[in-house]
């Protein structure tokens, strides 16, 4: 059920037809879409099916591929389901398998796509997520399944297996890694999630190493003044040393607490630098750039001292350095004053007095 009407018909232009034809081609077009819906769904619970499975999963592999995106596959079956049938009927495993279907989909995210696979056995594709992600997303659901009384039948656990998708894995092979991690779940005592701790994403982000945590250099950051441009390279490069020296060694008293002392002490006088050569160009904002200053630099000052103590560590730094200096200040802040250096730059140009 693939064929669709602008493949039979892609040179159609509609401004050409009368307005009955057009009308007709719209209620054609609908019918068919409802059709391919009608074939890709599961009857009983209106999920996905295992054909509709089969056809997605090869294009959101070929996404993951193109776009270096991780993509994850779960896999869960309800535990004993048997036992309901055999106790309370088959309508009433019917209503059990509807009900978990509801439940299952509320509790997923808007791009992750749920499948009925077989009887009880259901599948999720889980695109630009790793395994860890899609660990968390199985994690949910099991406790979310559990959470819930099935009408006449009481509770019910599930069992989920989850595998993040490897370079060069054929559907099927992926697939059989995520079914294994299902068997083992239930080996292991059923109502728990068992994940295969591998993927691409690890691999892409050993690949680039380092590099993928240092700040990058924009020509868009140059405000047109060569000290401020030069100390903010600077700023740049002493930030890099001090990611590179807390990823080298876990040690806090050697190269890294020099870098970091360095960093600070590179800031404090670029800041005092900056806000004379402001005051001297007249900046009309200068004291509330100067309570920033402040602000960024206590900031840092109190993140070496928790970093020194242990309580934070390298992933504190790079969101402070990329988020609060780069991201908010540099890009944004500054950009008011690029006016007075910047002929043209976009902004009213501060004038003293
Ligand atoms: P386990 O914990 O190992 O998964 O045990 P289980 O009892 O859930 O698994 P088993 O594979 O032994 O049994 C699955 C049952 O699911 C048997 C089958 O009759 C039932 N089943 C499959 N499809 C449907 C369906 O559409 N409706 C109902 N009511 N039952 C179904
Ligand atoms: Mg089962
Ligand atoms: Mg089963």
């Amino acid at each position: 059920m693939t064929l669709r009407i602008p493949d039979i018909a892609p040179a159609i232009a509609e401004d050409c037809l009368s307005p009955e034809t057009c009308g007709a081609l719209a209620w054609h077009r609908q019918q068919i879409a409802a059709l391919e819906r009608q074939v890709a769904s599961d009857c009983l619970t209106g999920l996905w099916n295992r054909a509709h499975f089969d056809r997605l999963l090869e294009a959101e592999l070929d996404r993951s591929r193109r776009y270096r995106q991780p993509i994850s596959l779960i896999l869960f079956d309800i535990d004993h389901f048997k036992r309901v049938n055999d106790v309370h009927g088959h309508q009433a495993g019917d209503a059990v398998l509807r009900e978990l279907a509801l439940a299952a989909q509320s509790a997923l995210r808007a791009s992750d796509e749920l499948f009925r696979w077989g009887g009880e056995e259901f599948a999720i594709l889980a695109p630009s997520t790793g395994h860890r992600g899609a660990h968390r997303i199985a994690e949910a659901l099991r406790l979310r399944v559990a959470d819930v009384s099935f009408p006449a039948v009481g509770r019910l656990t599930i069992s989920a297996g989850v595998a993040e998708h490897l370079d060069a894995e054929s559907g099927n092979a992926w697939f059989r890694r995520a079914d294994a991690m299902l068997y083992a779940a239930k080996h292991g005592g059923r109502n728990q999630v068992r994940t295969d701790a591998r993927g691409n994403s690890d691999a892409w982000a050993e690949a680039q190493g380092p590099a993928a945590l240092h700040l990058v250099w924009q020509e868009s950051y140059e405000c047109g003044e060569p000290d401020i441009d030069a100390e903010h390279r600077e700023l740049f490069e002493l930030a890099n040393a001090l990611i590179d020296a807390s990823l080298a060694a876990d040690d806090r008293a050697g190269d890294a607490a020099h870098a970091f002392d360095r960093l600070l002490e590179h800031v404090a006088l670029h800041f005092a630098h900056e806000e004379a050569l402001l005051a001297q160009h007249g900046f009309a904002r200068l004291d509330a750039h100067r309570c920033a200053h402040a602000g960024l630099l206590r900031r840092a000052q109190e993140l070496r001292q928790e970093w020194q103590k242990g309580a934070e560590g390298l992933g504190a730094i790079v969101e402070f350095l990329a988020g609060d200096v780069v991201a908010r200040h540099l890009f944004k802040a500054d950009r008011e004053f690029f006016p007075l250096f910047i002929a043209g730059f976009p902004g009213k140009p501060e004038i003293a007095g």
